[in-house]
């Protein structure tokens, strides 16, 4: 570190002339009476500015290709605060010292990362949430006047880096340091291990697991009494494969396929009778039951497809009106688990699309499209949200035959993979003529996952129901007995098979799993069946709709049922 004491000598020094002020050491100096247009083409890295109240504009220094460089700085008692957050785009301050220092807090927002900054006591207490997930724990430990969620401290720690050639006894210190931060705050993490951890013993590998990976493995509960623990918060763990007798959960979305229940329906689902599954109101909407609940949102009724099985010229015409989804939506969203934005074509109404998806709600939202949208389209939308394509066929020529338009290619899909956006489900009804056979099934699977690197799927049997009967009443639904085929053939192949989750939508799902490979079997259920099984069913679906209104129905089929938004609340 170059040390200057007086202005003359820095003046007149080669560091001075030659534009770079790396590793020096300014702190002596007072240069709060020069302008800022003398630091154009300067190099800060690595400088010490303590007590200089130096100002300069950070894009007027020199840009490095990628980004304007302010790391490793220290800003110790200077005056920033006329920086906006206009200045600070693409600026990277990571590593920087900010103690005392006046500098918005706004102004964070479009810098380059919030690795290893030092923020002073000026920050002291600021809830900086939003930047969570810029931060990484030494971050945290360099400010521990600062305050965030328990959301917020989980995130850090998954995203710090724990890789192999990191101690454990490392990762269990930053674990130890984040359960203290959370304990001051009266956050819900330790409380939420202590639970845990009181009622099962945990190695200090499954400890790891449990906070870095979220995930709470082959454990023996015997009284679990969650309910203090909101539905955001718990969303962040994954009970697999746990054995429970009593267990309270505050609100639905647990992942707790393959756990096994003893005698613990009273008390996970106080409020539901078998037979009044059908009766969703106000309170079961709202209520503390393992519901998983799923809005399919009808944005439009027109489409430019023409599937024969489509039964959307048998709904009731009403009138679109955007405004009022819209509004509606924002209502009901916390309360929901999963938002599918469909039709009709929801992909012909792009703008008001976008809106949604653009909109604080698309952590929910999932589009379900016949892809014949342009592919940068179908692009700029996957980049959002997670798209379910309808696809029927492997064959493009035999997939535009069933749906009756242009849609993606498998060329085009494959891109679409290779872009690594969010993921993408591959949609196929199978009737007779189309995927009819487990071989055909499984050929669609195989050639998806390998050669497209597609890793969902949601296979459903063609459906012919009374209310809405098909526009082509020839077309004729496969045996069901096919799919236990294929589930048969996936289970023989190391796919671990979920226990039926019923469905208020009159149906049930399968789901087979094996690594990222995820596919989900929907076969239709007639009302005895699910009136019997709905009720012992560990996770049940709660499946909404929503018309082009804007009207809430507890159901799909929407000529009962309709639920009172604004009585909701
Ligand atoms: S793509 Fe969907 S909405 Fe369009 S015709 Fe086919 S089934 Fe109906």
């Amino acid at each position: 570190m170059v040390t200057f004491h007086t202005l003359e000598e820095f003046f007149n020094s080669d560091e001075f002339s030659k534009k770079d002020l790396s590793n020096c050491d300014l702190s002596d100096l007072d240069l709060s009476s020069f302008p800022p247009s003398i630091w154009e083409g300067f190099i800060f890295y690595k400088t010490n500015f303590t007590d200089t109240n130096i100002k300069f504009y950070p894009h007027k220094l020199k840009y490095n290709g990628l980004w304007w460089n302010l790391e490793c700085c220290n800003f110790t008692n200077c005056d920033l605060s006329y920086l906006t957050a206009k200045d600070l785009e693409k600026v990277s301050i990571q590593g920087s010292n900010f103690t005392n220092t006046n500098f918005h807090i706004n102004s964070l927002d479009s810098v380059n990362g919030l690795y290893g900054v030092t923020f002073g006591d000026a920050y002291y207490g600021r809830e900086l949430d939003k930047y969570a997930n810029r931060m990484d724990i030494e971050t945290l430990f360099l400010n521990p006047n600062l305050s965030f969620s328990s959301t917020s401290l989980l995130t850090m720690l998954r995203i710090s880096d724990h890789s192999t050639d990191v101690s454990i006894a490392k990762i269990l210190d930053d674990i130890d340091g984040v359960l203290d931060i959370d304990k001051r705050q009266d956050g819900k993490l330790w409380k939420f291990w202590n639970l845990i951890s009181t009622n099962a013993k945990f190695s200090i590998e499954e400890k790891v697991s449990f906070f870095c990976g979220g995930q709470i493995q082959s454990k023996n509960f015997i009284t679990l009494d969650l309910s203090e623990f909101d539905y955001d918060f718990l969303n962040h763990f994954v009970f697999v494969q746990c054995r429970f007798q009593k267990i309270i959960f505050p609100n639905s979305k647990i992942d707790i396929i393959n756990s096994i229940y003893s005698k613990a329906e009273e008390a996970i689902f106080p409020n539901i009778t078998p037979s009044s599954w059908n009766k969703i109101n106000k309170k079961r909407l709202f209520s503390n039951v393992t519901f998983y609940k799923n809005l399919y949102v009808e944005l439009g009724r027109f489409c430019n497809g023409k599937c024969q099985f489509c039964r959307n010229q048998y709904l009731k015409l009403c009138e679109y009106d955007f405004e009022t989804i819209f509004e509606n939506l924002h209502k009901i969203y916390p309360y929901l688990d999963n938002i599918v934005i469909g039709g009709g074509e929801p992909t012909l109404l792009i703008e008001e699309l976008k809106k949604l998806c653009h909109s604080d709600m698309n952590d929910k939202i999932t589009v379900f499209t016949n892809a014949s949208l342009h592919y940068d389209g179908l692009r700029d939308l996957n980049a959002m949200v997670p798209l379910n394509i309808s696809r029927h066929s492997m064959d493009d020529d035999e997939n535009n035959k069933i749906l009756g338009v242009e849609a993606l290619t498998n060329l085009n899909l494959r891109f679409l993979r290779a872009s690594h956006l969010k993921p993408i489900t591959l949609c196929a009804t199978c009737f007779e003529s189309g995927l009819d056979s487990k071989d055909k099934i499984l050929d669609y699977i195989k050639y998806y996952s390998e050669e497209i690197k597609i890793n969902d799927f949601l296979l459903q049997t063609l459906h012919k129901d009374l209310n809405t009967p098909l526009s082509n009443d020839t077309m004729l639904p496969i045996n069901n007995q096919i799919f236990d085929f294929v589930i048969d053939k996936l289970r023989k192949k190391g796919y671990e098979i979920s226990i039926p989750i019923y469905s208020t939508g009159n149906y049930k799902l399968i789901i087979a799993k094996k690594g990222d490979i995820h596919i989900s079997f929907k076969q239709y259920t007639t009302k005895e069946e699910l009136e019997s099984k709905w009720y012992q069913s560990p996770k049940r679906t709660f499946d909404l709709s929503m018309d082009p209104s804007g009207n809430l129905y507890e159901n799909w089929h929407q000529s009962t049922g309709k639920v009172l938004i604004n009585k909701l609340h």
